[in-house]
């Protein structure tokens, strides 16, 4: 058994599913369980229409909503034929009349809390597992829809819900495999669960490739194969180097690094459900079959350079806090940390000097009610507009000299935090969000000029 997952851009258009199809026929014999994201960008899309209802644009969230439903229709419309016309329009209709029922209560509210926020971004999954299993039928494949509400059963934490890991894998077992046996190719959404009561969650923004790590754990199976638009893991995003080299193999501490500290093509809790049934995950690219992508399994491999690969992540706030008075106190971090929990907000690095903590953090949504508690005993300030760039790889362990060639090879870029991780795997860094790309093309230069073949590609 092995599950596929396919994103946003591998299924956003007629010929891009098209691929997909051919993908999964090819392999049907190792018994694939398929996990879809929406069409394209449908998930944002349907954020900002529900953005704008609450805010009293309706007609023209409505409006949006007409042009989405009209991609669906016309890059599905190209993969059936016409005798499945009405069963696509049924599909549809359902689908569309509650989203524009949603937009409605929502403009009537004012208000789009998180629960509705995941009410509706939870379409762009629903839709695209219906209609993409309709198409794999009509090409001939055994194939059966599972509504993932039913096999991913979550905590009520909207927009970023915790898989009730036990009973899900005990789901995942009872609705899939039986089809599995039937020789069926089931087709599930990623990013949606639903929590024990019935209600629509989402496990966010990217969270179908978590979603198709925790279903091959709760059913076992051999290989995680998440498919995408690049070649695997890349020694640092191609968006921002196009140099930059495929990843061959990579350890799942490693890889788990550079997942949460912004490498996108994986979302950063992937990892957890396949470390823990120590399954391997491969990374793919739908548009090039053909590449062997990457190979995410529990070991490093011997590799001649010090590092596997470089992230970034942008949208980065740095918090100061400083307190000649409190400082050095007794309980200091306990009663800063304390805050940051009590508000959900999740700190990514720390660094402190005599009088004054640094921390940053990636979600704002509460920065002004964290502040005010800090206030009570420290001077805060925060800087927007941050990034965390991180290298990544076993060998930093016992590598002797990395800061100084990393640091050495930013020269006239302004650091303003350093933390080496307590993995000691990686060493992250922060610097302004417009100094980012910079630097990590000066990091790849100096540490992929030459690159270990065995490792790269
Ligand atoms: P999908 O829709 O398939 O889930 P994503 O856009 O979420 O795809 O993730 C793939 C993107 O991740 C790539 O297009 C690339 O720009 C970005 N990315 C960032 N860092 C890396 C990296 N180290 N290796 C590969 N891709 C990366
Ligand atoms: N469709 C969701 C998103 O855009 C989940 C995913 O693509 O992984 O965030
Ligand atoms: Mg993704």
């Amino acid at each position: 058994m092995i599950v596929m997952k396919f994103g946003g851009s591998s299924v956003e258009s007629a010929s891009a599913i098209e691929r997909v199809a051919g993908i999964v026929r090819r392999v049907v014999a190792r018994n694939p369980v398929v996990v879809v994201s929406a069409m394209g960008k449908t998930t944002q899309q349907l954020l900002n229409m529900g953005e704008e209802a609450a805010a009293g644009k309706k007609e023209r969230a409505l409006e949006s909503l007409r042009t989405l439903r009209q991609m669906h229709e016309r890059e599905i419309g190209a993969l059936l034929p016409a005798s499945g016309e009405s069963e696509v329009r049924q599909i549809l209709d359902g689908h569309f009349g509650e989203m524009g029922e949603l937009l409605e209560q929502l403009s009537a509210e004012g208000e789009f809390t998180p629960e509705s926020v995941d009410a509706l971004s939870s379409y762009g999954e629903r839709l695209s597992s219906r209609l993409i299993a309709l198409v794999f039928s009509n090409v001939g494949m055994n194939a059966a829809h599972v509504d993932a509400r039913c096999v991913v059963l979550t905590d009520a934490r909207h927009k970023a819900a915790t898989p009730l890991y036990p009973q899900t894998y005990a789901r995942a077992r009872d609705k899939i495999l039986p089809l599995i046996s039937q020789g069926k190719v089931s087709v599930l959404g990623g990013f949606i669960g639903a929590t024990e009561s019935g209600v629509t969650t989402t496990l966010g923004r990217g969270g179908s490739d978590f979603s198709a790590a925790i279903i091959g754990a709760g059913i076992g199976a051999e290989e995680i194969q998440i498919w995408t638009d690049v070649d695997g893991v890349m020694t640092c995003d191609p968006k921002l180097v196009p140099e930059a080299r495929r990843v061959k193999t990579i350890s799942f501490a490693e890889a788990a690094e550079l997942a949460y500290f912004g490498a996108k093509v994986l979302h950063p809790s992937t990892l957890v459900p396949a470390i823990e049934k120590n399954i391997p995950v491969v990374v793919l690219n739908s548009r090039r079959p053909e590449i062997a992508g990457t190979r995410i399994v529990a070991e490093a491999v011997p590799c001649s350079n010090v590092i596997k690969a470089i992230s970034c992540k942008r949208g980065i706030y740095i918090v100061n806090m400083r307190s000649t008075r409190m400082l050095m106190a007794h309980g200091f971090l306990n009663r800063i940390f304390e805050i940051f929990s009590r508000a959900e907000t999740a700190v990514d690095m720390l660094a402190s000097s005599e009088v004054s903590v640094s921390l940053t953090i990636d979600d704002p949504a509460r920065l002004t009610e964290i502040c005010q508690a800090l206030r009570e005993f420290s001077d805060v300030s925060v800087e927007k507009d941050q990034a965390i760039v991180c290298i990544v790889g076993d060998n930093l362990r016992d590598t002797p000299g990395v800061a100084a060639r990393t640091f050495g090879a930013l020269q006239g870029i302004n650091i303003r935090m350093i933390s080496q991780g307590a993995s000691l795997l990686n060493l992250g860094f922060v610097v302004a969000a417009r100094d980012a790309e910079k630097t990590v093309k000066l990091l790849h230069q100096e540490f992929f000029r030459c690159a270990d073949p065995t490792v790269f590609d």
